[in-house]
């Protein structure tokens, strides 16, 4: 929801812009952690989601871990002040380069998704002397029920190690010296709104946990993902999201052992609803079968739509407080593809030239999937102002 304040505000701004609420950021990650300490599990922060450096900030001074997917990640981690011990590193195509500035960090641990790469990281790690700890991203095959396209632990998927790699993963770790196991890792896939599937995942990961004992490969990590979703549909009245519910599925199924570690990496539902993406109409083109609102945003700030046909809440801010006619409009933008559409038939209120459109809940893969194509300017991200809070 948006204030007239906040209209007024920006109307004044150059659109489009990423708008920030540094309040509800902050609110859903104390709900996160509060809800993670009653079982003393770790939490890791999926940079992909969104590496601004405010986002980060945040991540990192509530104590939350770094979960990186590349180099670049994980020197900008390190940079936000994450300390070394709690970055870890997965991805199935690390360079040689990344793993040796990640060796060089000494992060706490690489998640390994193939047979080959630890033997590379176990020869680039003899290189230098050291010793690298990992965890082997295990394929669980468990089915995510999200959009095929962000679905992770099918074994139809290029992620991870399978099953019936495990015997190999097993000689490969005792001929590499250089390596120290030091558990397993699981991502099944995002924007996961059915508990049942995290319930599934603990499922295999006892039966695994078992296998591993079994062979004698004591296990001191549980790394199970991230992957939670949030409700793009009521972004106002479902802003945090139940991480009471999700942590609780993994007290109940999960099989931890005195000593072990249980970490989690959340991307999404940690971001998701504290940023949206303000435009602005800059034409109404209205046709026969259809009517057009052309915004000044396009795929190039918000590619979720085109990409993943995602839904985003599209809101008229503008006349948010006023009485109007509702007509569906194509929401499009001014991107020269057919795909640059980020919704059809959207029901609005009549819209002028000039109207502020809100794309909601875009905090996560939004800014940090932007695009210069077609010669795009980047745009800037704009940020509340922090709550007055008593200090005691
Ligand atoms: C992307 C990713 C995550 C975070 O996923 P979300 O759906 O944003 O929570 C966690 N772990 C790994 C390995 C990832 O690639």
């Amino acid at each position: 929801m948006f204030s007239a304040q906040h209209i007024n505000q920006f109307n004044q701004l150059e659109t489009p812009f990423y708008y920030y609420d540094l309040n509800l950021l902050q609110k859903t990650v104390t709900a996160c952690t509060q809800a993670a300490a009653q079982y003393h599990y770790h939490v890791h922060y999926a940079l992909k989601a969104n590496f601004n450096p405010k986002v980060l900030q945040t991540m990192q001074a509530a104590g939350i871990g770094a979960d990186c997917v590349s180099g670049n990640e994980v020197k900008a981690a390190i940079e936000h002040g994450f300390s070394n011990n709690k970055v870890v590193f997965a991805g199935v195509g690390k360079s040689d380069r990344e793993i040796n500035a990640a060796l060089d960090a000494d992060i706490f641990c690489f998640n390994v998704e193939s047979v080959q790469e630890l033997v590379v990281i176990n020869d680039l790690a003899a290189a230098k002397g050291k010793t690298a700890r990992v965890a082997i991203r295990i394929n669980p095959n468990v089915d995510a029920h999200t959009h095929h396209y962000i679905t992770t632990g099918l074994e139809e998927n290029k992620f991870g190690i399978n099953t019936w790699q495990l015997d190999d993963v097993l000689f490969t770790l005792k001929n590499c010296t250089n390596l120290e196991f030091i558990g397993v890792h699981f991502h099944v896939g995002s924007q996961i709104t059915n508990l049942e599937v995290f319930k599934n995942l603990c499922t295999r990961v006892n039966e695994l946990h078992n296998w591993f004992d079994n062979q004698g490969l004591a296990i001191k990590v549980l790394n199970v993902g991230g992957g939670l979703g949030v409700d793009y549909y009521n972004p106002d009245t479902n802003s945090i999201c139940d991480f009471e519910s999700y942590f609780k599925v993994f007290s109940e199924h999960l099989r931890v052992k005195e000593g072990q570690e249980v970490h989690f990496e959340l991307g999404r539902a940690l971001v998701a609803q504290s940023a949206s993406l303000i435009s602005k109409v800059l034409y109404v083109k209205n046709g026969q079968k259809k009517n057009f609102l052309i915004l000044d945003a396009g795929m190039t700030e918000l590619i979720r739509p085109m990409l993943y046909q995602a839904y985003h809440h599209i809101e008229n801010i503008s006349k948010q407080h006023t009485a109007y006619n509702t007509i569906n409009y194509d929401v499009v933008g001014p991107i020269c593809e057919s795909t640059d559409c980020f919704r059809t038939d959207v029901a609005l209120p009549e819209s002028h030239r000039g109207d502020l459109i809100a794309m909601r809940t875009a905090g996560a893969y939004g800014e940090v999937m932007a695009s210069g194509y077609n010669l795009r300017d980047r745009v800037q991200s704009v940020y509340s102002q922090p709550e007055q809070v008593e200090v005691v």
